[in-house]
């Protein structure tokens, strides 16, 4: 295992004091580690989590060339070159089941969407196209299929031997009827990680406690859990600790040895002067970053050990977790956890990487930005009357202010090297709609 030290010199251009976010990102990715255990769930028990090996097709679907019509099966080259075509029928066949009967040079078969294609046939006529005559035969009208329409190859869907799905996806609800369709009954997938969280600071009070002067209700926690549940992560709430140096060792320890990973909020500014710090040094292997970003600039970042706690018990010396002490206010929150925590995750995971989706969008007004660090700024992204989108930014954007994350749809992210932005000009967001 690398040293934290060890991984900066890897990252280029490094520099915890102004470490831009692609940096930070990137040291993170080196860090993480990936859970290794695997169980295996039946198929719809899979759904949202994250396969652990490649899935291979041991059959071909469909099994059979077959129908995607209900219409005639025929010869292609039993049809008239110029003018109608007036054909025989030689029985008809039915989706689930083998046509048995001999067909004849010039002869078609009534056929079921779904049904195996008889023997030397090739095309499928759709019925609407069709008309009976009164001798039984069919009326064909010219070029109205060409040769092996409305026909489904064996194996077009998945061959035999090939992956149908790779190690590290999220399983989709698509991806379930897929593997059903090989009639996989079961899949192999990364057990959920862990995730441990608390709330830092002395003014923090919890819900159903009286507000003393001076003091907030602890939002962190509610934010952080919603962001979490999304991530379909296995959660681990250790609420408020109060900045005394035994509570918090107390907090770290069981989080270590119970979690892979522990989130933090508060206590981690530079100026900071309450215990927060001081632990996590005392206790992992932890970094201190400003980040040139806006809001969310200071952050901590390592491994944190499972040592015994006060009371001797808790904790497993051999155990860590990756540590993410994020900043106490609370859009600064949201914005890192988006920004690093959850690729993270995801990572930790067994995900392969999936970037966040960016819509570019119309600025509805001049936007000011300095180069030198990315900008975060809650939007609300609409469509314009034309079918373009355009982002208005929510109101103050101040990071304790969490109704400008609430109001907003996206965040709109203004790059590192980028400057001001114009009316009109084009933006990157990120959408909040299907956001984990
Ligand atoms: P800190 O990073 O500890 O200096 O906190 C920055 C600001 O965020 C302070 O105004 C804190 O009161 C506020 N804050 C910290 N933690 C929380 C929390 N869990 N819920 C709401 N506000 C918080
Ligand atoms: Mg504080």
């Amino acid at each position: 295992m690398q040293t934290l030290e060890q991984i900066a010199s890897c990252v280029a251009g490094y520099d915890p004091n102004a470490l831009p976010v692609a940096q930070a990102q990137d040291f993170i990715a080196r860090l993480v580690p990936r859970v290794q255990a695997v169980e295996s769930l039946a198929l719809r028990s899979a759904l949202g989590r994250v396969l652990a090996r490649d899935i291979v097709s041991a059959i071909d679907v469909p099994a059979h060339d077959n129908s995607a019509m209900d219409g005639f099966a025929l010869r292609a080259a039993d049809l008239a070159t110029t003018g109608d075509t007036l054909i025989g029928v030689a029985g008809t066949a039915y989706a689930g089941a083998q046509f048995s009967g001999a067909v004849a040079p010039g002869q078609a078969v009534r056929i079921m969407t779904g049904a195996v294609m008889p023997e030397g046939l090739d095309t499928v006529v759709p019925q609407e196209f069709t008309t009976r005559l009164d001798d039984g035969r069919i009326r064909i009208p010219a070029g109205i299929v060409r040769p092996g329409d409305n026909r489904r190859l064996r194996g077009e869907d998945l061959a035999r031997g090939e992956p149908a799905l790779k190690a590290g996806r999220i399983l989709t609800p698509a991806d379930l009827g897929l593997m059903a369709s090989l009639g996989q009954a079961e899949l192999p997938v990364f057990r959920r990680l862990r995730v441990a969280f608390f709330s830092t600071g002395d003014e923090l009070r919890s819900i159903g406690q009286p507000l003393d002067a001076g003091c907030v209700y602890d939002s962190n926690r509610y934010t952080i859990w919603g962001m979490l549940s999304r991530l379909g992560v296995e959660l681990i709430d250790l609420g408020v600790v109060p900045d005394q140096p035994e509570a918090l060792k107390a907090a770290f320890s069981q989080a270590a040895a119970s979690a892979d990973a522990v989130i933090t909020s508060g206590g981690v500014s530079v100026g900071e002067a309450d215990y927060t710090k001081q632990i996590m040094r005392e206790l992992g292997e932890v970094l201190f970053w400003t980040i040139a970003m806006r809001p969310g600039r200071p952050m901590a970042i390592g491994r944190i050990g499972g040592q015994f706690g006060r009371d001797g018990r808790i904790g497993d010396p051999g155990k860590e977790a990756i540590l993410f002490g994020l900043p106490g206010n609370p859009v600064a929150v949201m914005v890192t956890f988006y920004a690093f925590v959850r690729d993270a995750l995801l990572a930790m995971s067994g995900a392969t990487p999936q970037p966040l989706p960016l819509l570019r969008a119309l600025s509805e007004a001049p936007l000011r930005k300095k180069p030198g660090r990315t900008e975060y700024q809650r939007g609300i992204v609409r469509q314009t009357d034309d079918g373009r989108w355009s982002v208005r930014i929510t109101g103050a954007q101040g990071s304790g202010i969490l109704r400008s994350m609430s109001e907003a749809n996206g965040m709109v992210v203004l790059h590192h090297g980028q400057g001001n932005v114009a009316a009109g000009d084009l933006v990157d967001v990120i959408p909040f709609q299907g956001l984990v």
